[in-house]
């Protein structure tokens, strides 16, 4: 059952995407939480199998949360997709600097997103395997 913690200030869309992921076949397990700092601590607590970042969020945005999740020994490897709204050119570039590992643009696609993050949780468990078939040689 994919673990998923959705970091999201805004009500509406935390509901739609726990209403997409408990419709879908796949058995989301998800959490969602209000705000960055409670966020990294429930990830630290109970690391995830990935992390849906809202960029734009008071207090702590989203890039800035995401590298202090990268500081963490467990959640190094984890996927963190920004979720954000803003369509603008070097989104990506700050994404992917602030250590995420890609983005889903809003309005978040409802028949598209369960796919999205199956997508993402496989490519890191493939990476992983890489990494010890190549240490066991
Ligand atoms: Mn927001």
């Amino acid at each position: 059952m994919p673990k998923v913690l959705y970091i999201e200030d805004n009500f509406d869309n935390r509901l739609l995407v726990r209403r997409i992921l408990m419709a879908s076949d796949h058995g989301f397990d998800i959490v969602d939480v209000d705000n960055a700092k409670d966020g990294i601590e429930i990830a630290r607590a109970n690391p995830p199998d990935i992390i849906l970042m809202d960029v734009s969020m008071p207090e702590m945005d989203g890039l800035s949360a995401t590298r202090q999740l990268r500081e963490i020994e467990e959640l190094k490897t984890v996927p963190i997709v920004a979720i954000t709204a803003n369509a603008m050119e070097g989104d990506r570039e700050r994404t992917l600097n602030a250590g995420c590992d890609g983005y889903i643009r809003k309005p978040i696609d409802v028949d598209k997103l369960p796919d999205q993050i199956l997508a993402y949780i496989r490519s890191r468990n493939e990476r992983s395997a890489r990494r010890e078939a190549d240490s066991a040689d």
